[in-house]
């Protein structure tokens, strides 16, 4: 049902929040209550993301609902990102449930093994890991707790010696320094998976693991597949959290809607100090690729626990704004933690506050193509442009697919963007686009009785008043796709 007549949630409810980075938090135990999820949406949440790591199906469709029905009654309407668990790269069980290594210690990770694991060996889920390594690679166990030295592989065994050690529990993560592991990015189960997505109508997908732009590819043609027969489509999130895929992040980049700065798994990988400068270049890249870009993963870790944020938590959130993502994501924190519900309001408090500050050059956009073909991206390049100049109020796109709007979020600007659309699915699919206020709206009439309804759309939600000035893009004829060609410069009154 993607065009609604619904336009009522935009006369009655609220759509507007305060701060224009969005914010993603992944719903679980901690969060799955209708009261909560509605808290949350009031509080800024923009978009709900599923962690199919955990629970099944029915669990995911459920939330879903609820989810729906939570945006419904605040009147703002959030994208719903499914993510996919990935391969799974890990340990398998131990008699006691855990061991103890000691550093100096001999360890055998053994494909062969079928009973429980001691402190000498474990089975492997990941049966493949033999022939992944050799003699002299470094294993990290448990996110990088466990470092284990590979000293040489037998047939099934590796053989390895404890360099840190620690507790080790049942099916912890295995992650190699550098990379190289080559289990494929999508599972069986992840195909599945893909299936419950597109059932419950998931805005975006976020693949986890990917190494190249064909395993995006790959992700893409499932969901082609699985939403034969629907225009819809979800966005694809490419999660970067492989040594590999920083070696392709640009092939990775253009085969996906959006990347995530998947800062658990990465750091890891590569080392978390190498971490922040690739945030830094991810988000650039993106920027400049038109395309989303999410940071994710402990940017509030200590409310997991706690009432207030720690000051690094507020630095780390503040300079990803100020960095230009999309989107800051929260994971136990809202899924498993204490205080969902204040993490979110925190969060939107500290994006609100970095948003204010930002430097007076950072919002300036100067225009400066030389050339752009496309007449949709010139219309809007000019949108921008023209509102800097007359200090608009507003800029407001009617948009069919938020392409206009996409192009328009990636350039820096201190204006808010008001994205227009008939369409449900493409109104929550721009709940991600930074700077970017996603509105329904029914634009099948003629142009000018539209571009009436826009303004009043927009007093009515206080957003201007008489004598403001606003920059609005539109496409003739009106309720054609993808052919934003025209540009007016109006004053309220
Ligand atoms: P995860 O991905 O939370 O699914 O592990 C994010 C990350 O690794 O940072
Ligand atoms: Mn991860």
């Amino acid at each position: 049902m993607p065009v609604s007549s619904a336009a009522a949630s935009v006369l009655t409810g609220n759509p507007i929040v305060d701060q224009a980075t969005k914010i993603v938090a992944t719903l679980g135990p901690a969060s799955s209550d209708a009261q909560v999820i509605e808290s949350m949406i009031r509080a800024g949440l923009d978009v709900v993301r599923l962690n199919f790591s955990h629970g099944n199906a029915q669990d995911h469709i459920a939330r879903a609902q609820r989810v729906r029905e939570a945006s419904r009654r605040v009147g703002r309407e959030v994208a719903i990102m499914a993510d996919l668990q990935g391969p799974k790269i890990r340990v398998g069980k131990f008699a006691q449930g855990k061991v103890q290594l000691r550093e100096g210690a001999p360890f055998i990770l053994d494909a062969a093994r079928q009973e429980p694991g001691d402190e000498h060996a474990v089975g492997l889920d990941y049966k493949e890991l033999p022939g992944d390594v050799k003699a002299g690679d470094v294993l990290l166990l448990n996110d990088g707790l466990i470092v284990l030295d590979v000293q040489r592989v037998a047939g099934d065994a590796v053989h390895t010696v404890v360099r840190v050690g620690g507790e080790l529990s049942d099916n912890k993560g295995i992650n190699k320094q550098g990379g190289g592991l080559t289990a494929a990015a999508l599972t069986a189960k992840d195909m599945e998976d893909i299936k419950t997505a597109i059932g419950l109508e998931a805005d975006y997908v976020a693949v986890s693991f990917p190494k190249s732009g064909t395993d995006m590819e790959m992700a893409r043609q499932l969901c082609n597949v699985a939403a034969a027969g629907q225009r819809h489509r979800p966005g694809l999130i490419a999660k970067i959290e492989r040594a590999e895929a920083i070696a392709n992040l640009k092939e990775i980049l253009l085969a996906s809607d959006g990347i995530m700065v998947a800062r658990g798994d990465l750091a890891v990988e590569v080392g978390h100090a190498a971490v922040p400068a690739l945030q830094k270049r991810m988000i650039r890249l993106a920027r400049e690729h038109d395309r989303l870009i999410i940071t994710a993963t402990q940017m509030m870790e200590s409310m997991i626990n706690n009432p207030v944020p720690t000051r690094a938590e507020v630095s780390d959130v503040a300079n990803a704004v100020l960095d230009g993502t999309d989107a800051v994501m929260l994971s136990a924190e809202t899924a498993a933690g204490r205080y969902p519900l204040e993490t979110v309001q925190a969060m939107a408090s500290v994006c609100e506050e970095a948003e204010k500050h930002m430097a007076a050059s950072d919002h300036e956009y100067d225009g400066s193509h030389s050339h752009l073909p496309r007449i949709d991206q010139a219309i809007a390049a000019s949108a921008l442009h023209a509102a800097a100049l007359v200090g608009a109020k507003a800029i407001v796109a009617l948009t069919d697919s938020g392409s206009t709007a996409l192009w328009m979020s990636r350039r820096r600007i201190g204006i808010p963007i008001y994205a227009l659309t008939p369409r449900v699915t493409t109104q929550r699919k721009m709940a991600l686009y930074r700077n970017v206020i996603p509105m329904l709206m029914d634009t099948s009439a003629d142009r000018d009785e539209a571009l009436r309804q826009a303004e009043s759309c927009l007093l009515r939600h206080g957003v201007m008043s008489q004598g403001d000035i606003y920059a609005i893009t539109c496409g003739e004829p009106m309720g054609a796709p993808g052919g934003t060609n025209m540009l007016k410069i109006s004053r309220v009154g």
